[in-house]
């Protein structure tokens, strides 16, 4: 009798299992309030303006099962047409009724991972969480680095590790992403920020690929949020990891 194959993507039912699992939010802050403060009001990642929700074709069968609150983006404009072009064959770009009428429970994976993705070393480790960079300027949370709680670091894990054990896509378009980062952070000299999987702050040299412990505060702060006081942090660090919330108060001096 034939066996029957592991999937080699994941399926309709693992997206559910994760969408079960990981409900953490980012902080104990909305953070969308502080944001949306910039943006009349609405979170800047929940802005198809700023960011359009990609998702993987088995995501979007799920999505669609449970929820009408979704439905396929179309491009306003030519350019944007042909950005979504070079789109992966398996995944559809969609777009949300809004966040006023935003269901936690039906939130994509994109919607519940920004502004975070998962950082791949070249050796090919999944070694905790970087940032999407290109959003530092306006998405608050980048600037606040120490408010992220552990659950949410925890559940983040998590999720990943369930889908790369089925999708080997997914984890080679964040392992593609991780060195497209160190690229982009050595041109502009500067550490990449590591949550690492540990509950550890580690900032990731990009030249050398050497990881050491690290401060929020060297990270800085950036956009509308440059001359911010530094946010409460998340209680794990105080306990887990003190040094990284050293200088933090004075930086904002
Ligand atoms: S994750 Fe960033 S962009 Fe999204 S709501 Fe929070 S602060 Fe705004
Ligand atoms: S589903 Fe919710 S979190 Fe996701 S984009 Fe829409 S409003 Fe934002």
């Amino acid at each position: 009798m034939a066996k029957t194959r592991p999937p080699r993507t994941a399926t309709p039912e693992i997206y559910a299992d994760i969408y079960k699992m990981f409900m953490a939010p980012v902080s104990a802050f909305d953070c969308g309030a502080k944001c949306g403060e910039h943006n009349n009001g609405a979170p800047i990642c929940c802005s198809t303006e700023a960011a359009i929700p990609i998702v993987d074709k088995h995501e979007w069968k799920l999505l669609k099962k449970r929820t009408d609150l979704w439905h396929e983006y179309k491009a306003p404009d030519k350019a944007t047409e042909k950005e979504l072009s070079d789109l992966h064959h398996d995944c559809v770009a969609i777009e949300c009724k809004g966040f006023m009428s935003c269901e936690r429970e039906n939130r994509s994976m994109s919607c519940r991972t920004f502004p975070f993705f998962p950082y791949i070393d070249r050796e090919g480790d999944f070694l905790g969480m970087s940032v999407f960079w290109g959003f530092e300027d306006r998405c608050w949370v980048q600037s606040h680095l120490q408010i992220v709680n552990l659950r949410f670091l925890t559940e983040f894990v998590a999720a990943y590790e369930m889908l790369f054990q089925v999708d080997r896509d997914e984890f080679t378009a964040n392992r593609d992403h991780s060195a497209s980062m160190r690229r982009v952070f050595t041109r502009h000299d500067r550490p990449i920020p590591l949550l690492g999987r540990d509950g550890h702050l580690y900032k990731v040299t990009p030249t050398t690929h050497e990881i050491k412990t690290a401060r929020f505060h060297e990270f800085g702060r950036w956009g509308f949020y440059e001359k911010d006081k530094p946010a409460e942090p998340a209680k794990h660090w105080a306990t887990l990891d003190p040094n990284s919330l050293k200088g933090l108060t004075r930086a904002s001096r």
